[in-house]
Order: C-alpha cells, then structure tokens, then sequence
C-alpha cells in the first residue's frame, strides 16, 4: 500500500546485521564463497517461525559473512539507502562492536567504519537522518560491558553527535542485568541515552525491575512487562509513571516466537494505555520485513485509520535520541509532508 511507504517514518529500533537485505547478503556470499553459507541461513522467510535460540544462531551465521571492514562499510551503507527509500527520516542503528582476530577488524575500527557509513550516505544526499547506538552483548558479561561503555563515551564526544546512546542486547537467556548495572550507571552518568531490551522472555521479572531503576531512556520489546502474560502491574507502574517509550517489532516477536500471533502483540496493551510507543522492525534482514510493512500490519490487525497511524509515526520524533533541533527539523518535515498523504 503506498501510503505506507510513502508515510514518514523514524526507526529506532535496527540491529545492523539483523537488517541486512537479501541483495547485499549475494554480495557478502560471492566475496566469500569458501564459506558455503546459502541464503536460507540468514533469512527466515514468510510464515516461518524459529525458536529465539535459532534466531541467535542466524546472527552467527551473519557475523561469518561480516567480519571485515570493507564488509561492514557495504552492509551499512546498504542498510541506511534500504531505509531511506522505504520513507524512513531519522535512523538510529545499533551495533555491536567485534573484533576479528583474522582480519585485524577491532572495536574501535568497527565503530568508526559504521560511522564512516553515516557520513558517506549524508554526503551522497540521502534523505536521511542516522546516529549510532553502541550495542553491549549482554553474553560478555561485566568487564566487555565497561569497556564498550568506554568506547561509546570516546566516540560520543568524536563523532560530531553521531554516537546518541548504548543498547543491552543480545540472548536473553544468557547472564543477568545485575552485572552490567555498572556499566549502564557509567554511561548515563556520561550522558549516554539508554536503549535496553527488557522482558523479552518470560523468566526477567527482577532483572527488568533492577534496570528500570536506572531508568533506561527506551525499551526494547517489553514482551512479558505487563500482567496479562505474567508480568507485574507494579512493572507496568513504574513504565507508565516514567513514561518510557517501548519500541515493539510485531514481525520479529511473531517469527521469533515470544508472541502467539500479531492480534496478541503486547502493542494493544500500550497502545490502549495510550503509553508511548514506536513501531520498528529490529531485524528486516532476518525476519523479511520493512518499516512500511511493520506500520501496515499493525494498521490491519489492530484497525488504526490512517489518521491513527499518521499520528504514531509522528509521535516517535519525541522519542528519538538526537538533539532537539532534530527533532524540530523532524517535525516540520512531518507538516511539510502531510497535505500530500491525506
Ligand atoms: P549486530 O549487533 O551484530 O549489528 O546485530 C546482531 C546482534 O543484535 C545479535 O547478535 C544480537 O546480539 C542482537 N539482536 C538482534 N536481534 C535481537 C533480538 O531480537 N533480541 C535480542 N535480545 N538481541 C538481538
């Protein structure tokens, strides 16, 4: 439908090489055939579902395929064009840093590849607004979280305002947000902004209460936040009375199976709350997807007007991480644009 696409939208929610598309994974396999990957490895396609364990297994895969510079200056580039032409102003992508002994790749090579990517797509003149989030893997533990924290405050004050903010990702079933408490602590206190995927599986419910402490500036997913599906209304309390935005991505939950089906997404939880929300794909490599189509599925499968989904698309300019004059330029481009949707 081309009001979807034609809708402007803010993405806030986009793992790097979870959104890499099926065009440049063909470049990434012919530069490295010896490696037999084959596409069905790193996509999963329309009605199929896996396990959240399978999904991690995907990212490994990826990460085979991305482990260099020039790799990773080709996939971020590709991704921030993908998004800019399916109407996408203002990106904040998330990544985690690695280091690739075999390649002489490191962490702070890799942020400033990404960053390199930014810069080359602004000169090129897409119509698209990108920041970076350094992303801690949750698996590594205290002292990777401290030293990535540590590279993200470097970068936040280099990067021209590039480098907004820092996201806790990765397997949810392994290790536990006590450890990297500290970490976070130190970059909120540096003023980082704070993207933390939180209850994304049912078994979180202190862990969640332990980082909303903090408080963290965003949620990623909430899945399992609320009292319906196990969750606490004291949970939900402390989200309502702090008004922290919940990025929700309907694909990736319904693929990855932590929700049943699109019309039991927790969106119609925060949504009837009239809670702070933001529809964003996570991964529209992995899971096939786009923003159009994430704003389209909830539009069909809730019943938002136009005018509804007009105003969720704007509203996520209050909560985007860049510097208010952004979210100004945003605005007016929101005006500008909407005598020609409606
Ligand atoms: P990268 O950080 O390498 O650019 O993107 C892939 C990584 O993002 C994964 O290895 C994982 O740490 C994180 N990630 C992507 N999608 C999800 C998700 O749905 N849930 C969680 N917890 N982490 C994710």
């Amino acid at each position: 439908d081309v009001f979807y696409r034609e809708l402007p939208k803010v993405e806030l929610h986009a793992h790097l090489n979870g959104s890499v598309s099926a065009q440049t994974i063909e470049k990434l396999i012919s530069r490295k055939p010896h490696l037999n990957i084959e596409h069905s490895m790193t996509a999963i396609g329309k009605g199929q579902r896996r396990t959240l364990d399978e999904c991690f297994e995907v990212f490994r895969v990826i990460h085979k395929l991305v482990d260099t510079e020039e790799d990773i200056l080709m996939v971020a580039t590709d991704v921030i064009k993908e998004f800019a032409a399916d109407g996408v102003k203002y990106l904040e992508l998330r990544s985690t840093p690695r280091e690739e002994r075999d390649t002489g790749l490191t962490k702070k090579t890799y942020i400033e590849t990404v960053i390199k990517a930014i810069q080359k797509c602004k000169e090129e003149g897409a119509d698209i607004d990108v920041r970076f989030l350094v992303a801690i893997d949750r698996r590594n533990g205290t002292e990777v979280a401290l030293e990535t924290v540590n590279l993200a405050e470097e970068f936040m004050l280099s990067s021209d305002g590039l480098v907004v903010g820092v996201d806790l990702s990765g397997d949810p079933t392994v290790g536990h947000g006590k450890d990297l408490l500290p970490a976070l602590q130190k970059a909120k206190n540096s003023g980082l902004k704070l993207s933390l995927h939180l209850s994304e599986i049912p078994s979180q419910l202190d862990e969640s209460d332990l980082l909303l402490s903090l408080p963290p500036d965003r949620i990623g997913h909430g899945t399992f936040l609320h009292p319906e599906v196990g969750g606490s209304q004291s949970l939900v309390n402390k989200v309502v009375q702090k008004k922290i935005p919940i990025e929700l991505c309907l694909t990736s939950n319904v693929k990855g199976n932590t929700v049943p089906c699109y019309s039991k997404h927790h969106f119609k939880y925060w949504y009837e709350l009239g809670h702070p929300t933001v529809i964003c794909t996570d991964d529209k490599g992995v899971f096939c997807t786009d923003l159009s189509q994430e704003y389209q599925l909830a539009a069909s499968t809730f019943g938002l007007s136009h005018e509804a989904v007009w105003k969720l698309s704007q509203q996520a300019i209050d909560c985007i991480f860049g510097p208010e004059i952004v979210k100004q330029q945003l605005q007016e481009k929101w005006n500008d644009l909407h005598p020609q949707l409606f």
